[in-house]
């Protein structure tokens, strides 16, 4: 499941393919992914050029000349997939259809763009850009980790007094926007924060030393989308997924990759969901 790194890492892929160029045609094979297409999405979106390419959370913001927002979100399985254009040093000639292209843009210079999704979790809207901060998908979001609005005293502000565990609480879109399970995972590591430590009983201080490490994961997964770029520009022109060397996601009963300790990686089921930690940094 694509998270926030990934995401960002399309939306780059996107930009220098999509940004000032127009929509030649659009082509909406279906009705819907995991909700309805807008009415006329096709229509509306073809001969329009694009201005630019934003992320809010794991959503695309694709804002066009006419005054929309293509709102896209990646779902479960949602890929994009680049053909036709000169991307980096190779060009990619169109595939030949697949049973999954739900949507594809013809851009006006060649370049096609195909967005793929097998298991249909992912998602497409249209909303006036001026208003698109009010959209529902959006409007329940908490502030953007890698933004301004998010710092120390949101975090502590949104812990106090709660029962919570922190991994439920980073993972509450309302307080911090984007973050899923594998980034929260190796945020906590890094604190050394248990996963299951209700957030009212996290000192101030450590509450506080999570807004860096989140960051800081992130922007290194980004960094390392950044550079699979260009490997996955020379494969096939496939954006969005990347090798990731993670330090307790995924690596129950390996060895902790803390200096010095020796525990290994043990997995516990939160909320349905796994969380990776060591019993012996992570308290
Ligand atoms: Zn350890």
């Amino acid at each position: 499941m694509p998270e926030l790194p990934e995401v960002e890492t399309v939306r780059r892929g996107l930009e220098p393919v999509m940004t000032g160029q127009r929509i030649a045609l659009a082509q909406v094979n279906r009705p819907d992914l995991r909700w309805p297409f807008p009415e006329n999405m096709a229509a509306r979106l073809t001969g329009q050029r694009v201005l630019g390419l934003r992320r809010r959370s794991k959503y695309i913001l694709c804002d066009l000349e006419g005054g929309e927002t293509l709102l896209i979100h990646l779902g479960m399985s949602g890929r994009m997939l680049i053909s036709g254009a000169q991307v980096g040093a190779f060009a990619h000639p169109h595939p030949a259809p697949e049973k999954h292209d739900h949507v594809v843009l013809d851009m006006a210079d060649g370049a096609r763009i195909t967005f793929n999704d097998a298991r249909r979790f992912g998602a497409m809207d249209l909303a006036r850009t001026d208003d698109v901060d009010a959209h529902k998908w959006l409007t329940v979001l908490g502030p953007e980790p890698l933004g301004n609005n998010f710092d120390e005293a949101h975090l502590v502000q949104a812990f106090k007094g709660r029962r919570t565990p922190i991994k439920s609480a980073l993972l509450d879109q309302g307080i911090v926007a984007g973050l899923g399970n594998i980034y929260v995972c190796e945020t906590l590591f890094r604190a050394g924060i248990h996963p299951t430590r209700p957030v009212g009983q996290i000192s101030e201080r450590r509450v506080k030393s999570l807004v860096p490490i989140i960051r800081d994961v992130l922007n290194e997964a980004i960094a390392a989308g950044g550079s699979s770029l260009k490997d996955y520009r020379r494969a096939d022109g496939e954006l969005g997924y990347f090798q990731h060397n993670f330090d307790v996601y995924g690596r129950e009963g390996l060895p902790c990759r803390a200096e010095g300790c020796n525990s290994v990686v043990k997995r516990i089921v939160q909320s349905g969901r796994s969380s990776f930690y060591c019993p012996t940094c992570q308290r």
